[in-house]
């Protein structure tokens, strides 16, 4: 089964270029704007998409010294469990500060980072670094922390089994301690490789979560197919809970069909106690958004799990 879709750039002479160069770069560009609006479009060029190039250019050189000038960081969202109010691991996330840029949001450099191929050395970084924070402290002996991996660290696969492998070495870390999120667009082409690599990954010990759960294609057959432990609800659908009806059935049958795989399921972007209730009522075991907390710098996990312990007891 194959998923194709493209992304479509225009530029008309003579507005766009007088020269077949400058035509091929300008639809290039246009190209890179249809991307940047979602993927499966088309866009034609006009002279305000320059500043968008100039943009993702500056982006790129400033991430590739992000890794040695020490810009990166990681925080830890709070996953809990939905009937109990308990923290059981936590998801990490990746953070760029930037003197110039200042903030600089995953959403923005992590496709110029897969872009560029900078992805499969910053993924490495984040994986380390994710697995030797959690083992780093005694209160997290029994929790869990999840990694997102990029689609476009799959092309590389000994090299990411490689990373896997180094992180859990180096931080001791249980294999079952690590949940690896993927999306499923790393499923839809189907190589032999990506599968052999899922199977390893499984084989280690290492959880895999299924991110995303119903933005794609979300075709079930990846349920059967791949060693799946989890599956995550995307926050779009949360968000919509509980006053879209379409919304409730929706969930209602993902999760329903989760537990038929024997997965668990993990609700994303909770926001309201409503949510949290209605959730709960349709059987899903763990959720995370900001009702339970934000996401919290690596400093602040020890005091919100030690805040989360006396919630429950109070
Ligand atoms: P994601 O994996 O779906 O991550 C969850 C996002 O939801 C995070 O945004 C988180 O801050 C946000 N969030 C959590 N709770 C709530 C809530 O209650 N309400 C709302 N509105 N949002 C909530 P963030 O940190 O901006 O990350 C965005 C995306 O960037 C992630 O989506 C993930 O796809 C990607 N990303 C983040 N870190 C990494 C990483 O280390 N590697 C890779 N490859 N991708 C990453
Ligand atoms: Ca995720």
């Amino acid at each position: 089964e194959f998923f194709v879709g493209g992304s479509i750039g225009m530029a008309a002479f003579p507005e766009a270029g007088e020269t077949p160069d400058r035509l091929l770069k300008n639809a290039d560009i246009a190209m890179y704007a249809a991307k940047e609006r979602g993927r499966n479009t088309c866009a034609i060029y006009d002279p305000t998409m320059d500043a968008l190039a100039v943009e993702s250019f500056r982006l790129e050189r400033s991430l590739r010294h992000a890794l040695a000038r020490d810009e990166l960081y990681i925080e830890f969202q709070p996953i809990v469990d939905l009937s109990s109010g308990r923290t059981v691991a936590f998801e990490t996330l990746l953070r760029w500060h930037n003197a110039e840029l200042g903030e600089v949001p995953p959403d923005k450099f992590i496709p110029v980072a897969e872009e560029s191929g900078l992805i499969h050395e910053i993924g490495e970084w984040a994986l380390r670094e994710a697995c030797q924070t959690l083992s780093g402290y005694d209160e997290c002996a029994h929790l869990r922390v999840s990694v997102n991996l990029s689609p476009k660290q799959f092309s590389r696969p000994s090299q990411l089994l490689d990373s896997v492998l180094g992180a859990l070495k180096i931080s001791r870390l249980m294999p079952e301690q690590l949940e690896i999120d993927i999306t499923e667009s790393i499923l839809i082409d189907d190589r032999v490789e990506t599968v052999q690599l899922i199977n390893q990954l499984d084989r280690i010990g290492v959880r895999l979560s299924l991110d995303d759960f119903g933005t794609g294609y979300s075709a079930l057959n990846y349920l059967q197919r791949f060693p799946f432990d989890a599956l995550k609800i995307d926050r779009s659908f949360t968000r919509q809970l509980p006053d879209c009806p379409k919304t409730v059935s929706l969930i209602k049958a993902i999760i329903a069909m989760a537990h038929a795989f024997e997965l668990e399921v993990i609700a994303e972007g909770i926001e309201t106690r409503q949510q949290a209730g209605f959730l709960l009522i349709y059987h899903c075991e763990l959720g995370q958004g900001f009702l339970y907390s934000r996401p919290l710098l690596p400093e602040h996990v020890v005091d919100h799990l030690r805040d989360n312990a006396a919630a429950l007891t109070a």
